[in-house]
């Protein structure tokens, strides 16, 4: 079984769609926001995954990373990411797709390499095969997976509620700040005798 080779095509750096567009943990937007030049325009974030706690406040636990067109960090004559080290898991994990809270790991028709390698899809259905033809790209999916899965563990240990309508939303809070912060969770934990200083991931 052949392993995904990137093309290095434009397809995955350009959008058209907002639902095209990489999903985000409220870390990852924090850390593409710190590298955002002034003045881009193209670019925005958009609560994805909301939820409400019992004083009202909204708490996202992923976003939508809406980009018109290419995207700012997208080098166009070299055709590669310039920020490559740093890039979202969303970004890492292409041409992979991950459903939450299913895990239900998909691979995108976007892609030239799928494109080119309709034949093999009908293989790619076992989690070892996929490991083994997406091996980095696998890994950044799992990654995801445990990184969501934990948010919502906290989220069900904190009685969170979901909430579909944002609009009566006066105020967002990450929900890494919002577990850390005056709310409650990690405070409460301490007083009830548990590792204080336990991280979210
Ligand atoms: S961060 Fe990099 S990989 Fe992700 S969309 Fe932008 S240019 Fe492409
Ligand atoms: S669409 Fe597929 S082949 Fe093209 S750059 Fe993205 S991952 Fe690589």
């Amino acid at each position: 079984m052949p392993k995904f080779v990137c093309y290095h095509c434009i397809y995955c750096c350009f959008f058209r769609d907002p639902i095209e567009c990489p999903v985000l943990f409220p870390w990852e937007k924090r850390v593409i926001e710190d590298l955002l030049e002034d003045g881009e325009t193209n670019t925005s974030f958009e609560p994805l995954e909301v939820w409400r706690d019992s004083k009202g406040v909204c708490i996202v636990t992923l976003y939508r990373w809406v980009i018109r067109g290419f995207c700012p960090f997208y080098d166009i004559v070299m055709r590669r990411c310039k920020i490559h080290e740093m890039k979202p898991l969303a970004c890492q994990m292409f041409p992979l797709l991950v459903e939450v809270p299913s895990g239900k790991v998909m691979i995108s028709s976007k892609c030239l390499w799928t494109k080119k390698n309709q034949k093999l899809l009908k293989e790619l259905r076992r989690p070892e095969v996929i490991a083994h033809v997406f091996p980095s790209e696998f890994t950044a999916a799992v990654t995801v997976l445990q990184q969501y899965n934990s948010i919502l563990e906290a989220v069900r240990e904190e009685k969170l509620v979901r909430v579909n309508d944002f609009s009566s939303c006066k105020l967002f809070v990450d929900v890494d700040s919002y577990m850390v912060g005056d709310y409650g969770w990690r405070e409460r934990r301490k007083e009830e005798g548990e590792e204080g200083d336990k991280t979210l991931l």
